[in-house]
């Protein structure tokens, strides 16, 4: 089969041929007919200080589909050939203490699908059947293969109250604006994203998200009194990773405010404690998605009119693989999606 893999301990991705995956008992197989392009495949692709440490030169990388079942292993209940699946790229463990309780996004073991096992980035792909999530008929394959990426989103934003609140989204990546996207949804008052990069700031108003700020030409101060914000945020969501987007979202918080983090920092990030400790913020890490509640809240949040389709502004048959990572790279772009059927 045709998969693409990280070749060579080097920049780069390289479509080959190689091996199907072999099947366990607990185990589909998929035949993917899309992918999206994550962060952290671009981490991957660029082959950066985390990406030499964590990627077995080799790998067949991605771990953002849709695709068909295809094969079922002996002991699988529940799926049929032909069922159009997305997946959870997180493998948990089953027997650590958390796996134990139904809290599986806190598994310690967990290793990624294109990470530290075979990716989706190929025409098969095995993964234990109960990873994989049925796909509801009225869900389109492109935004079946964003499922991932959208469950960081919602997971974060779902992950304190946000009827009636006012919420600051800071960075403006893909899954930053369907944070925001879906902060609006479910009925925060305002919402504010804010960005350095103006190509991913409009593609945040064109899915809806009326307040935006480029930070590194207005102040988020003066965004906050023209919307007569006196206090601050109630709650912040930061999905940029980058120290100045957090040390300004603890200054603009309001007392008694809640921050969920998805963004990941290069490195030690220092901040203002006080701000911590006298406004008593609440700060939760967000890592992944939970097993299998927000797979369930995906579906019904787009059920239920949330039109996420802007994000996807490429795509690519699978032969021009390239082209999908230099648009990633360039920064003018949200997901983008390469094709296998092609
Ligand atoms: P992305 O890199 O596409 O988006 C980050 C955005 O932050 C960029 O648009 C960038 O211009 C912006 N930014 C940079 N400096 C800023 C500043 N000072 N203020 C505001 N914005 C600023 O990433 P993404 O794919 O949308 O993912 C968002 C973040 O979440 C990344 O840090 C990613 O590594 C992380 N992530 C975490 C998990 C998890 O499970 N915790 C999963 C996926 C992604
Ligand atoms: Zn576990």
């Amino acid at each position: 089969m045709r998969a693409l893999a990280k070749l060579h301990p080097e920049e780069g991705i390289w479509l080959h041929t190689t091996q199907r995956p072999k099947m366990g008992h607990n185990d589909l197989m998929i035949k993917i007919h899309k992918t999206a392009i994550c962060g952290t495949d671009m981490h991957i692709y660029n082959w950066d200080a985390w990406a030499q440490k964590t990627i077995p030169v080799g790998m067949t990388v991605g771990h953002e589909y849709v695709g068909e079942v295809v094969e079922i292993g002996s002991e699988v209940e529940g799926f049929r050939p032909g069922d159009r699946v997305s997946g959870e790229g997180h493998i948990t463990c089953g027997h650590c203490r958390n796996c134990r309780a139904g809290r599986r996004h806190l598994c310690r073991n967990t290793q990624g699908v294109g990470v530290n096992r075979p990716g989706a980035f190929a025409e098969y792909l095995v993964i234990p059947a109960i990873n994989a999530f049925k796909i509801p008929d009225n869900i389109s394959d492109d935004l079946a293969a964003i499922f991932d990426p959208f469950g960081n989103a919602l997971h974060t934003a779902l992950s304190f109250d946000l009827v009636g609140e006012d919420v600051l989204v800071t960075g403006a990546g893909p899954i930053g604006i369907m944070a925001a996207a879906v902060a609006r949804h479910v009925g925060a008052r305002h919402v504010v994203l804010t960005d350095v990069n103006p190509y991913r700031l409009a593609l945040g108003r064109r899915m809806g998200v009326i307040h935006t700020v480029n930070v590194a030409e207005q102040s988020l101060d003066d965004k906050m009194h023209e919307l007569q914000m006196n206090e601050g945020f109630d709650v912040g969501l930061e999905m940029s990773g980058a120290e100045p987007a957090f040390r300004s979202m603890l200054e603009a918080m309001n007392h008694g405010g809640k921050i969920a983090m998805l963004g990941i920092p290069a490195g030690d990030m220092a901040i203002d404690w006080t701000q911590v400790i006298f406004k008593g913020l609440i700060i939760k890490g967000i890592y992944g998605r939970e097993m299998f509640e927000t797979w369930y809240k995906m579906a019904s949040v787009v059920q239920s009119g949330l039109n996420l389709s802007p994000i996807i502004t490429h795509r690519f048959p699978i032969e021009q693989f390239q082209q999908g990572f230099d648009v990633m790279r360039s920064g003018e772009a949200g997901k983008v999606i390469l094709e296998w059927d092609s």
